[in-house]
C-alpha cells in the first residue's frame, strides 16, 4: 500500500478506506490510542488499537518520539476532536525512542520555554509551535516567488562572495584562504589580498542591491531572494548574522511606485498566510492569546494574530516623511515629558523607541517614512531637489519596527560621483555599477524586505531566532 500524508487523510478520507501513514508518535493514551504527527500538518491522526491483537513487546515500543508505520480502515471517530481515525489493523515501529531520554527533551508533551526550545533547536521542529512556524515560513517564501512571477518579475541569483560592502550596511564577515597565522604581506606589511584566492579582498554580502541594478537595468524588473550577512554584534530580538532578504528592483519606478509595489507586496503575503495556513495560524493564534492572559494587561497584543494580519491586509499603510515624522515625535507626550531616551531633532537617525510610538501609538498601523536627511543614508540613494534629502523610503510594522528599507536610486552619473566623494568611496571600486549610469540611464528603485522580520510579523513570534531553522547570531553557530 502507499503511504499517505496525514494532511491529506484527515481532508480527503472516505470512511471505509484503508490507508497507510507514516509519522512519529506525538502521545499514547490508554494502550489504545495513538496520536501520529508526520508533519504534513499541525494535525495529528488518531489510531486506535485493538489491544488483544498486539503482542506486548510491541506495545512497549509504541511510545512518544518513536517512528511508526499504522495500517488499517478509517472508521468515523467516536471521540471528540476529530471527525475520523484509524482502526488499526497493522503497526510497525520503524525507530524506538527511549522514554527515559525523551523525557529531557522538547518533545516531552508538555510547555516548554522558547528559550528552552532553541538550545534543541535540532529537535524543535517536532513541536506543534515549531512545525506551524516553519509550515509558515514556507508558504512565506512561496508567495514571494509567486507575487514576483505573477507581476513579471524574474528571480535574479546575486552573488553571496562580493568584493562591495554595498553601502556600509554593517560590519562584513572577511572570506579569505590565507592561514591566519602566516597571511602574505605586502611591502607595508599589509596583508596582500592579491594573492589571495580571488586575487582582492572579499566578504560575504550584507545586500544584493547594487547587483540586483544591473539586472533591472536591463530585464526591467528583477528580485533577489537570498542569504544576507553581517557581523553587527546586535544582541537584539530583531537581528541575525545571517538572514535572507528581498531585493526587487524596478527600471522606471519612482519613490511614490516603490511605496505602492511594497504595500501591495507586503498584503499579499500577509493575504496569501490567511487564505492558506489555517491551521498553523490558529495554532499561534492560540497560543498567543493563552500566554497573553497570563500577562499583565499593558503587555498584552491589543488585536490578535490574525486581526493583526487582517488589519495589514485591509488598511492603507500611512505615508509621511521624515520631517513631518520629526514633528510629531515632538508634540508628542513622550517627548514633551521627556520619556524618549535618544534626541529627537531633524537629522538624527530615529531610533527604534521612535518608529516604535509612530506605529503603535500615534498611528496604530503600518507607516512609510520616506525622505530622510541624506547624511543618514546610503550614497546611492536619490538626492531630492531640497538637496538635503534623499529619496528614501522605511516601513515600520507593529511590534517588528523597520521590515523594509528602500529608495529611488540616484541615476545622475554627475550627483552619483559626487556623492562617492562624499561617502569616501573609490569610484574604481564601483566602476561596473557607474557604468550603468553612462549607457542610458533611467530612474528606478527598489527595496529590501527582511525575510525573518516578515516570517515574524505573520507568526506573531517576538524573537527573531525563533522564526529561522538554525539562528546565527554572536557567540552562536551550533547546529
Ligand atoms: P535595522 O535598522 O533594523 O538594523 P537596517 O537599516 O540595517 O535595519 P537595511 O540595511 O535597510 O536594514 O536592510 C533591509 C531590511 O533587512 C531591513 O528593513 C530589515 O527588515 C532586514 N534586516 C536588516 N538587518 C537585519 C538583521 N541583522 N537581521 C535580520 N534582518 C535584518
Ligand atoms: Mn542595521
Amino acid at each position: 500500500m502507499k503511504r499517505e500524508k496525514i494532511a491529506e487523510v484527515l481532508k480527503n478520507g472516505q470512511v471505509g478506506n484503508d490507508v497507510l501513514v507514516k509519522g512519529w508518535v506525538r502521545a499514547f493514551r490508554s494502550n489504545r490510542f495513538i496520536s501520529i504527527n508526520d508533519g504534513s500538518t499541525i494535525n495529528n491522526i488518531q489510531a486506535v488499537v485493538d489491544f488483544e491483537n498486539l503482542d506486548e513487546a510491541l506495545l512497549k515500543k509504541i511510545t512518544t518520539a518513536a517512528s511508526v508505520a499504522v495500517s488499517g480502515k478509517l472508521v468515523a471517530s467516536q471521540g471528540a476532536g476529530q471527525a475520523i481515525e484509524i482502526e488499526v489493523k497493522n503497526v510497525e515501529v520503524i525507530g524506538e525512542a527511549n522514554p527515559e531520554e525523551v523525557q529531557k527533551t522538547v518533545m516531552q508533551p508538555k510547555k516548554h520555554s522558547l528559550e528552552f526550545l532553541r538550545e534543541q533547536a535540532h529537535l524543535r521542529f517536532r513541536t506543534n509551535t515549531f512545525g506551524a512556524v516553519f509550515r509558515i515560513r514556507h508558504a512565506v517564501a512561496y508567495a514571494i516567488h509567486k507575487f514576483f512571477n505573477d507581476e513579471g518579475f524574474f528571480y535574479l541569483h546575486t552573488p553571496i562572495v562580493t568584493a562591495s560592502d554595498a553601502e556600509g550596511a554593517g560590519e562584513t564577515f572577511k572570506v579569505t584562504n590565507f592561514d591566519p597565522l602566516d597571511p602574505p604581506l605586502d611591502e607595508e606589511g599589509n596583508i596582500d589580498y592579491s594573492k589571495d584566492f580571488f586575487g582582492k579582498a572579499v566578504n560575504l554580502t550584507v545586500s544584493g542591491q547594487l547587483e540586483a541594478e544591473l539586472g533591472a537595468l536591463a530585464l526591467g524588473q528583477v528580485y533577489t531572494f537570498g542569504p544576507t550577512f553581517r557581523a553587527e554584534n546586535s544582541n537584539t530580538s530583531r537581528h541575525l548574522a545571517e538572514f535572507w532578504m528581498i531585493e526587487p528592483e524596478v527600471a522606471f519606478n519612482d519613490l511614490n511606485d516603490n511605496m505602492d509595489l511594497t504595500e501591495e507586496f507586503l498584503k499579499y503575503i500577509a493575504k496569501y498566510v490567511l487564505d492558506n495556513c489555517l491551521d498553523d495560524l490558529q495554532f499561534l493564534n492560540d497560543r498567543e492569546a493563552k500566554e497573553d492572559s497570563q500577562k499583565p494587561t499593558a503587555e498584552r497584543n491589543e488585536m490578535s494574530l490574525k486581526d493583526r494580519l487582517n488589519f495589514v491586509v485591509e488598511n492603507d499603510f500611512k505615508r509621511l516623511t521624515y520631517t513631518e515624522a520629526i514633528e510629531v515625535l515632538q508634540r508628542s507626550k513622550p517627548y514633551k515629558k521627556g520619556k524618549f531616551k535618544y534626541d529627537v531633532k531633524w537629522g538624527v537617525d530615529l531610533s527604534s523607541e521612535h518608529e516604535r510610538y509612530l506605529v503603535e501609538k500615534e498611528f496604530k498601523c503600518p507607516v512609510i517614512l520616506s525622505d530622510y536627511p541624506s547624511e543618514i543614508k546610503a550614497f546611492y540613494m536619490r538626492q531630492n531637489d531640497d538637496d538635503k534629502t534623499v529619496a528614501a523610503m522605511d516601513v515600520l510594522f507593529p511590534g517588528i519596527g523597520e521590515i523594509v528599507g528602500g529608495s529611488q536610486r540616484e541615476e545622475r552619473l554627475d550627483v552619483l560621483k559626487s556623492k562617492c566623494a562624499d561617502f569616501n568611496i573609490p569610484e574604481e571600486d564601483l566602476w561596473w555599477y557607474l557604468d550603468t549610469r553612462k549607457f542610458g540611464t533611467v530612474p528606478h528603485a527598489g527595496f529590501g524586505l527582511g525575510f525573518e522580520r516578515m516570517v515574524m510579523f505573520v507568526t506573531g513570534m517576538t524573537n527573531i531566532r525563533d522564526v529561522i531553522p538554525f539562528p546565527r547570531t554572536p557567540q552562536n553557530a551550533e547546529f
